[in-house]
């Protein structure tokens, strides 16, 4: 099989050949048709957080594909079924994180292309309780960018309690934030969307944004707050100015949803104004297994759409670099399912 490599942190990634593996107990073997580039790929291949990963590894958590192989203990009926190969690994499935629905929080997961080899490959191995079925009728290249970006923004449109009567900003319409608009619309919300490109705001327009604000020409504080406040404000965008206009252009008892993860690590919560403001400040991190089948669920129905571009797996340096660079529109995904595109 065919891999994307990080083997240096900040170094670029090595294309190889490699022995495909054979699948242990618990285990598929997925054939890869898809595989979406999150931010997330560049700072784990960068090592930009506290817990870096190890080289080395195959980044990439937004996998679909095909069950081609088992192991001794996996049901036959998966094989050649289509499935979703999400960062959420593996969890304990005891823990009272586990036990209660927030399998995101278990501190014995495992995290595909992060502590275990991900998706920037032909193959991957997965965990057969925690590769999730993608439903028929959705084309893999769409499904791979809800399998994180998707079920990321619309857990944290669920943590945000958004409804009909709530003004939600999005910070960053990027491969989330596209998603996100749309999640808050779906739950009935007045959506503001917030970026620093022109053509990412026409696109949070087209999705359904009501109204867009610039961040570079435009304060998104007095803005919002014109507006009367933002309910909730969900960030991607991850650095920190951002954050500080985030939690400012809150109202009172306004909830900011924390979601974009900066390289420093910080930001700065004035605790006299939290306080008395009421806010809520909620981590929320991807999603669970049933959010993702809900998320499906939804574009299934037709209810959100995916705005992506195609790369081969060849170029997955420029395309990290192309979407350092802000280049991107929404989502770059690498097609590994065409025939003749080369991997
Ligand atoms: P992206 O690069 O596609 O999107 C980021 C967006 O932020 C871009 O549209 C960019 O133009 C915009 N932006 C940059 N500076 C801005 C500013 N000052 N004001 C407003 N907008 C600004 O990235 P992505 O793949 O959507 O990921 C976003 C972040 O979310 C990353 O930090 C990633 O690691 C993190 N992430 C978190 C989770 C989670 O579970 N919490 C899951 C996936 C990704
Ligand atoms: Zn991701
Ligand atoms: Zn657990």
């Amino acid at each position: 099989m065919r891999v994307a490599v990080v083997h240096e942190l900040g170094q670029p990634l090595t294309l190889e050949e490699r022995k495909t593996p054979i699948p242990g107990s618990g285990k598929v073997l997925v054939k890869l048709e898809a595989s979406g580039l999150c931010h997330t790929d560049i700072h784990a291949a960068q090592g930009d957080w506290v817990f870096k990963p190890t080289p080395p590894f195959v980044p990439g958590h937004e996998g679909v594909g095909i069950v081609h192989a088992h192991g001794p203990d996996v049901d036959d009926s998966v094989l050649g079924t289509r499935v979703a190969v999400p960062w959420l690994h593996s969890a304990c499935g005891r823990c009272e994180h586990c036990l209660s629905g927030w399998e995101t929080l278990c501190l014995q997961q495992s995290n595909t292309g992060y502590t275990v080899d991900g998706c920037f490959g032909t193959f991957v191995l997965a965990d057969a309780n925690f590769a999730v079925p993608v439903p028929e009728g959705i084309d893999p290249l769409e499904a791979a960018p809800l399998t994180c970006a998707g079920v990321t923004t619309y857990k944290a449109v669920k943590v945000s309690g958004a409804g009909p009567s709530d003004l939600v900003a999005v910070f960053g319409v990027g491969g989330l934030g596209h998603l996100a608009v749309q999640y808050a619309k779906i739950a009935g919300a007045t959506v503001v969307a917030v970026d620093i490109a022109d053509d990412k705001l026409q696109l949070a327009k087209d999705l359904g944004a009501d109204v867009t604000i610039n961040a570079r020409r435009q304060d998104p504080v007095t803005e919002i707050q014109a507006l009367g406040g933002a309910d909730a404000v969900i960030t991607t965008a991850a650095d920190a100015e951002p954050l500080k206009a985030a939690f400012e252009s809150l109202r009172r008892g306004g909830k900011l949803v924390l979601v974009g993860l900066p390289a420093d690590n910080e930001m700065l919560l004035p605790v006299f104004q939290t306080v008395l403001g009421g806010i809520s400040v909620i981590g929320s991190i991807v999603g669970t297994r049933r959010d993702l089948a809900e998320v499906f669920e939804l574009h299934a129905a037709g209810r959100t759409r995916v705005v992506d571009e195609t790369r081969a797996l060849v170029e997955v340096n420029e395309a990290m670099a192309e979407l350092q660079r802000g280049e991107v529109t929404a989502r770059l995904v690498f097609d590994l399912g065409t025939p003749n595109v080369t991997y």
